[in-house]
């Protein structure tokens, strides 16, 4: 018998959330990012529940080359461009979009144009740095480079581009106590914009909590797949979690007052406690700085972390739960123990843990 954890993925909880999202942006293009294997969960294992989108983003191209062997018709956008020219030359042989976010790109996409009439008409997002300092053209560099891809585009007869930029702090409670403020960023794209482009500025978060300011196409990742970048949590805002991360009980400890738990003898049983061993461990995705209280889900209640992780297991207490036994489910995040949750208590991001769930945990897709 296998090891008791296993992830199963919902694609009733991603076609959900991607029209709740769609809701949100009444009309706005609803492009969802499936990078990273999609945060996770299986770019082949959610893509059923994708087809309410309106276009998808990605930053590796074999993902992009995949989704279109799968059947995708819709745009695809490549996040960070292409790379080389090779990658230019799959790009187009794959109908792919692509962001250009610096000097050298543009370069090549015009010096890769000259070459005759193109097999597909590219959308190109123009990436400009409005204040995050990560990538993009600086305030001074992109009226040329505007003008320039427009000249390329309009002379190609491409599809009219894309102004996009990305947002720093839209997540923040007080969208006027931070610099730069998604307000600022959203006017300094719209002075640079010519008006027959489009913009494309939010992640989830801009989506969630800045929704006027997103401009004409949304990049939701996580919001996709139930989780949420703050300030509130992903009930708050109707979406539902789409990997739900689920282990048993392999023993039971009784420990008396006074007695510790685990690797460096880090918990202290307060009272005579009843410490449940479950099956997952660092080795399977869990975080091992999760400090002792990070929730987990027992029988409908939480039962509280209770000393170190280790490779494969980690000790909760289950005092209060006294129908909890050998073999009753453990909930490590899911619906009644939000990923958001067990993230914040590790001083981590939800991302984080969907993406690092292990290898050798077993995933299964549920309709
Ligand atoms: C990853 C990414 C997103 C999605 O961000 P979330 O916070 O997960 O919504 C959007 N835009 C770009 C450029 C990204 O790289």
């Amino acid at each position: 018998m296998p090891r008791p954890i296993s992830a199963t993925v919902h694609l009733d909880a991603i076609a959900h959330n991607v029209s709740t999202i769609k809701g949100l942006l009444t009309g706005r293009v609803c492009m969802p990012v499936v990078k990273a294997n999609a945060y996770g969960h299986g770019l082949s294992r959610i893509y059923p529940a994708l087809q309410q989108a309106d276009a998808l983003a990605i930053l590796e191209i074999e993902g992009a080359i995949a989704l279109r062997q799968m059947g995708w018709a819709k745009p695809i956008v490549l996040l960070e461009g292409c790379f080389d020219s090779e990658d230019i030359a799959a790009a187009l042989d794959w109908r792919l979009d692509w962001v250009v976010h610096k000097a050298d790109q543009l370069a090549q996409l015009t010096s890769q144009s000259l070459g005759g009439p193109l097999k597909y008409k590219p959308r190109i997002f123009l990436k400009v740095n409005t204040g995050m300092n990560r990538l993009g053209f600086t305030l001074d560099e992109a009226p040329q480079a505007v003008h320039m891809l427009d000249q390329l585009a309009s002379k190609g007869a491409w599809p009219t581009p894309v102004l996009m930029t990305h947002f720093a702090n839209a997540d923040a409670a007080n969208l006027m106590e931070v610099a730069p403020s998604p307000i600022d960023q959203h006017q300094k794209l719209m002075q640079l914009k010519p008006n027959h482009w489009a913009s494309s500025l939010g992640n989830s978060a801009g989506v969630l909590n800045c929704t006027a300011w997103v401009g004409d196409i949304a990049r939701p990742g996580i919001a996709t797949y139930g989780a949420s970048p703050g300030p509130r949590g992903a009930a708050e805002y109707g979406l539902r979690p789409a990997m739900h991360l689920q282990s048993q009980i392999l023993a039971v400890q009784q420990v008396r007052t006074g007695q510790r738990v685990g690797y460096g003898s880090r918990w202290e049983a307060r009272r005579n406690s009843r410490i449940a061993v479950v099956a997952c461990g660092y080795a399977d995705g869990y975080p091992r700085h999760a400090p002792d209280q990070t929730p987990t889900g027992v029988c409908g209640r939480i039962a509280p972390l209770a000393g170190r992780v280790s490779m494969d297991m980690l000790t909760i207490d289950i005092t209060d739960i006294p129908e909890a036994q050998v073999g009753t489910p453990v909930e490590l995040w899911g619906p009644n123990v939000a990923v958001d949750d067990v993230a914040h208590s590790c001083g981590t991001i939800s991302y984080e843990l969907l993406c690092a769930v292990a290898p050798r945990v077993p995933m299964q897709v549920k309709a």
